[in-house]
């Protein structure tokens, strides 16, 4: 007989699905994980019983979980609090029933996300958490039953209206003082590992060490005063890096990222991207919309990407600001032209979702491949990326400096 606790919903519509087993409403424990021991996730596995597909995680104790749909891709998405996930690494690629893979990571600080891509329409049919399973762990079941389109649809539209009324409050504006301020944005984070090499090199880990450095760097001039969109293992959407950006009143953004290109191991070198609404070429198109997709990957609607602009002091502001965003990249290829390998085409346009801020130069900033061999052993070397870090900070002082003469020369002009 089932004696645990089971929650089976009501109706289709009925999608925000809370377990609340160790007591409180779904969020308060969401600061469990930093207060006591780390939550781990022990192991995890999926079962198939005819249209039901049951997606199991093993944990070190109760979790309060909260279940949502999203369509185009179809996906269900668990959110729990902090969860410390040691899993082996291939553990995402089990594909089964409805399920046809899955990811997991830190989204928020004390906030961990589960996002499954479904292999066609289904919905959760009931979510259940044993505190008393084998081995002294806590299970947590969520089960799903494949739908109709129709079906999924609605629950799915449920969710998005559920997730638009608890958007976060942003943190207040730290007070601006009178130094340029440059935005340091290491790519991808949490959920959202990024590209990775054949190894088992993340891109997220690579760029936010880099990152690191280059704050270092630039703080230790003390002329800029250098805020990060992440510091840590986490996940940030691309429209609150661009927020992020706009509400500290950039001067200059830099997006730090690693692609990968499968199949090309012969492709290699640094690119500098600036946005653009037309790519300069093919691959470049291909890679914004690969990294444009970083939000759907964690889960999340792209739905709060800062607007086209829409009237002529933006449409002005925006064509100056391409212009500052082109010569910093200039700049930069300029800088970094004599120690280290560029791409063939190194200064290039696409559509960057988080190159969108109207009134931001900002650069995106492709170190390397992490397909190639010879790129990667440059990326891990730390010689490598302390000249690339000088080389970085040397391109934002001509800008700045740059900058400041054409102000000054503008001041004393009649
Ligand atoms: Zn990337």
């Amino acid at each position: 007989m089932r004696n645990k606790p089971f929650i089976r919903l009501i109706h289709a519509g009925l999608l925000a699905m809370f377990v609340a087993l160790a007591g409180g409403p779904a969020w308060a424990n969401a600061d469990a994980g930093k207060a006591g021991a780390p939550i781990i996730a022990a192991d995890v596995s999926v079962e198939v019983d005819g249209p039901t597909t049951r997606f199991k995680i093993a944990l070190s104790k109760p979790v309060t979980a909260q279940a949502s749909l999203m369509e185009r891709p179809d996906r269900l998405i668990i959110d729990l609090p902090e969860v410390a996930f040691h899993l082996p690494p291939d553990s995402g690629r089990q594909r089964a029933g409805v399920i046809s893979s899955f990811r997991y990571g830190l989204f928020a600080p004390g906030r961990s996300r589960v996002v499954m891509d479904l292999a066609q329409p289904a919905t959760v049919s009931g979510m259940t958490v044993d505190a008393n399973a084998p081995g002294g762990t806590a299970l947590l079941t969520i089960e799903l039953t494949r739908t109709e389109r129709d079906d999924f649809r609605r629950v799915a539209a449920d969710s998005a209206a559920k997730a638009a009324q608890t958007t976060a409050a942003e943190p207040a504006a730290a007070p601006k003082d009178a130094r340029p301020v440059v935005v340091i944005d290491p790519g991808h984070g949490g959920i959202d590992p990024g590209a990775n090499s054949s190894n088992g090199v993340f891109e997220k880990d690579l760029v936010l060490s880099f990152a690191q450095k280059l704050q270092k760097k630039l703080e230790e001039s003390g002329r800029y005063r250098v805020v990060m969109t992440r510091d840590k293992d986490v996940f940030v959407s691309l429209s609150d890096r661009v927020r992020a950006a706009r509400r500290v009143q950039a001067d200059l953004f830099i997006s730090i990222h690693a692609d990968s290109i499968s199949g090309g191991q012969e492709v290699r070198g640094l690119t500098v991207y600036t946005g653009s609404e037309r790519a300069s070429d093919a691959d470049s198109a291909r890679l914004a919309d690969r990294e444009n997709k970083a939000d759907a990957m964690a889960g999340v609607e792209p739905t709060d990407i800062p607007d086209e602009v829409s009237d002529i002091l933006q449409e002005l502001t925006l064509r100056e600001t391409r212009s500052f965003s082109h010569s910093f990249a200039t700049r930069l290829v300029g800088e970094f032209d004599s120690i280290a390998r560029l791409n063939k085409n190194p200064h290039r346009q696409a559509r960057f979702q988080v190159l969108r801020a109207h009134d931001v130069p900002s650069v995106l900033v492709e170190l390397g491949y992490l397909s190639s061999k010879q790129d990667l052993d440059l990326l891990m070397s730390e010689e490598w990326r302390e000249k690339m870090v000088d080389a970085m900070s040397g391109a934002v002082d001509r800008f700045f400096a740059t900058r400041l003469a054409r102000q000054g020369a503008a001041a004393v002009l009649p």
